[in-house]
């Protein structure tokens, strides 16, 4: 294959490639007009850019059930040379293409190989051709103290993913990968370095579960995520609802609905910028969040005692209680009182709260606002 083939070759299967890949959903991808997979991403500052999202090689010794090319399956393989890599990254980056890299791998013959061989590519982006903009390297199964060292040296973003809550749960979907010592100790490295090693405080960490591919339970799903965000300070957990794919040995396990997704990441920003508790969240008795009301919603309809609160009063926390009313409008809010009161919906509107959700659960000046009881519930 030449450098064109292996980008689309090596970019499309970067999209399928769970542990090496995805970061989130393919939203927004676009295929451009050469085949290449470019991705867009939202920097810590809130910039845009579009990233070459690829994988190194797609030979790989590991035979996750979830993964297109995992070691048994039938497809061409493929690897690029770090310097045929770095030079197909420079050219496109020159055209204005992309303006930044994610990089991952398959793992060819050992994690230190291949880790090695990304490593490569990344010191000559980095190092030969100057490039100063954002890359996200992804960090093997099995790899060394060292090697997440180097990768921090590099990278703005590592990653190691988890796919699944627990041990038990990883076993059923990823045979091939120890939770513990192949996992959750790199993350703990790369915690400790930044921890220990000013130059790379500004390296953040994120990591991928799959959900739905081993039978877990929002509830498990969600208590992992809270003991990495609180035990390795993560930057974010991305959740990837599971798609079969064909010719996997899961390939005959129904699609995990999207909104199942969509519910764990609301529940993941209650933990991270509302102050809910793990205990706070609305799983059933089987642990599962209900797919037809918001958890936010739910919480409040669980806990009427702690309604309706008076906006021109309540504490910060109460706020950020209300359905409706976000981190961002709470503080709007707070701010607003000083200057006056606030006594219509409308008031609450300026504020960025949605104030129809809200009505049912505030007091405004001592008064109930006038509702209607929505027909259908707010997703
Ligand atoms: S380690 Fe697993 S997910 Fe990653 S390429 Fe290999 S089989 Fe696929």
């Amino acid at each position: 294959m030449d450098t064109l083939e292996k980008l689309a070759a090596l970019g499309e299967e970067a999209r399928y490639d769970l542990c090496c890949g995805a970061c989130g959903t393919d939203a927004g991808r676009r295929k451009d007009d050469i085949g290449r997979w470019v991705y867009p991403a939202v920097m810590p500052d809130g910039k845009k850019v579009a990233l070459l999202k690829v994988l190194q090689t797609n030979v790989c010794e590991n035979d996750c059930y979830y993964c297109a090319t995992r070691r048994s399956s039938d497809v061409r393989r493929t690897a690029f040379t770090p310097d045929e890599l770095a030079r197909a990254f420079e050219e496109l980056a020159l055209r204005g293409r992309v303006q930044g890299l994610f990089l991952s791998s398959g793992v060819a013959g050992s994690p230190t190989r291949s880790m090695d061989r990304m490593l490569a590519t990344a010191e000559l982006v980095r190092r030969k051709q100057g490039f100063r903009g954002y890359i996200h390297l992804k960090i093997l199964p099995g790899s060394s103290r060292a090697h997440v060292e180097q990768a921090m040296l590099l990278a703005d973003r590592v990653s190691v993913n988890l796919e699944a809550p627990g041990p038990e749960r990883l076993s059923r979907i990823a045979p091939d990968k120890d939770f513990f010592s192949g996992l959750i100790q790199m993350m703990r490295w790369v915690h400790e370095i930044r921890q220990s090693t000013e130059a790379l405080r500004r390296v953040s960490q994120t990591t991928q579960l799959v959900v739905g591919a081993a039978q877990e339970s929002d509830a498990e799903i969600l208590r992992t995520a809270a003991r990495l965000y609180r035990e390795f300070g993560l930057s974010r957990v991305y959740y990837s609802a599971f798609q079969p794919q064909p010719g996997t040995p899961l390939a005959e396990l129904p699609p995990t609905p999207p909104l199942r997704e969509h519910r764990l990441y609301q529940c993941d920003f209650l933990l991270r910028q509302y102050g809910f508790a793990l205990d706070d969240l609305p799983f059933d008795d089987a642990g599962f969040l209900s797919l037809c009301t918001d958890p936010k919603a739910a919480w409040a309809m669980r806990h009427p005692q702690h309604f309706p609160v008076e906006v021109n009063r309540a504490e910060l926390e109460q706020l950020l209680r209300v359905p409706g009313i976000g981190p961002k409008s709470a503080r709007r809010v707070i701010q607003a009182r000083r200057q006056g009161r606030i006594r219509t919906l409308r008031d609450l509107r300026q504020l960025g709260a949605d104030a129809e959700r809200a009505a049912p659960y505030v007091l405004l000046d001592g008064k109930r606002p006038p509702y209607q009881l929505p027909l259908w519930d707010h997703v």
